[in-house]
């Protein structure tokens, strides 16, 4: 199997070399019977703080294997300090949005209900998992948090004012958002409206805060989830992350 082709799990065990894990049901059956893994083969394990480590399948019973650890792979590295705000969506388009952030290489994601959200809150476990598999595939060696879902307004009375929020309102043509992302250097987070756009009331209180920069993405009106990529996406080549 090459580097580059790797099968990787994420374990809640700290690594470290020479030590064992004990690999749960649905890891087990992802690599044996998914994978079609054997005693001896080669898998990467890696933790969210230590790195990531080659490690070999030692043995396997009914529910579970076991992993030795062995040689260190690669340091750990943080993601940047960015974090997604969503307006919750329907299942399929937040799973989508869910994943594609964390792909994208955001710190945290967070589901928001807002004035015009009329689509039933997502179990927070499932979008954890999501956020672990996405996460695997894509070589990070962090994973991003998934918070609670929180009302607009609660978000508002609970944010650090060092964190600059970047909100995008498609009525806003003449600022730019090759302009404003610039601007927004982390500690930062984006925040995405719902399908029906954010309510009257809702604009004004962004418009008014002095850590927010409106940005638009154009003359098209954008699905919210087209949305979100496109957004996460500028802010991370502007910002030089994307080299
Ligand atoms: N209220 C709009 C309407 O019905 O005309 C549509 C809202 S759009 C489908 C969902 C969200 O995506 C918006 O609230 C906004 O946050 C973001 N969005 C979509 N297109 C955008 C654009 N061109 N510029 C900035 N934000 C956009």
């Amino acid at each position: 199997m090459s580097k580059k082709n790797r099968i990787r799990i994420y374990v809640e065990t700290d690594l470290k070399e020479n030590i064992k894990v004990v690999c749960d049901e649905k890891q087990a059956h992802y690599l044996l019977n998914v994978m079609r893994l054997k005693i001896g083969d080669e898998v990467y394990a890696f933790d969210g703080k230590n790195g990531e480590f080659c490690c070999r399948i030692v043995s396997v019973g009914k529910k579970n294997c076991v992993l030795r650890i062995e040689q260190k792979f690669c340091d750990f590295f943080e993601s940047q300090d960015l974090w997604l705000l969503f307006a919750i969506l329907k299942k399929d388009n937040t799973d989508f949005v869910v994943e594609k952030a964390t792909e994208i290489g955001v710190k945290k994601i967070v589901p928001v209900v807002t004035d015009y959200t009329s689509n039933s809150k997502p179990r927070t476990e499932r979008l954890k998992t999501l956020v672990t598999e996405a996460s695997e595939q894509a070589r990070r060696q962090d994973l991003p948090q998934v918070a609670e879902c929180i009302t607009f307004k609660e978000l508002l009375k609970m944010w650090d004012k060092s964190r600059k929020l970047i909100y995008l309102d498609e009525s806003l043509g003449s600022k730019s958002a090759i302009e404003q992302m610039p601007k927004c250097e982390p500690p930062v987070a984006i925040l995405v409206g719902p399908e029906g756009g954010f309510s009257q009331k809702e604009l004004e209180i962004l418009r008014s805060l002095d850590y927010s920069y409106g940005v638009s993405l154009g003359k098209t009106i954008l699905r919210a989830e087209t949305a979100v990529v496109a957004a996460l996406s500028l802010w991370q080549a502007l910002a030089g992350n994307w080299q």
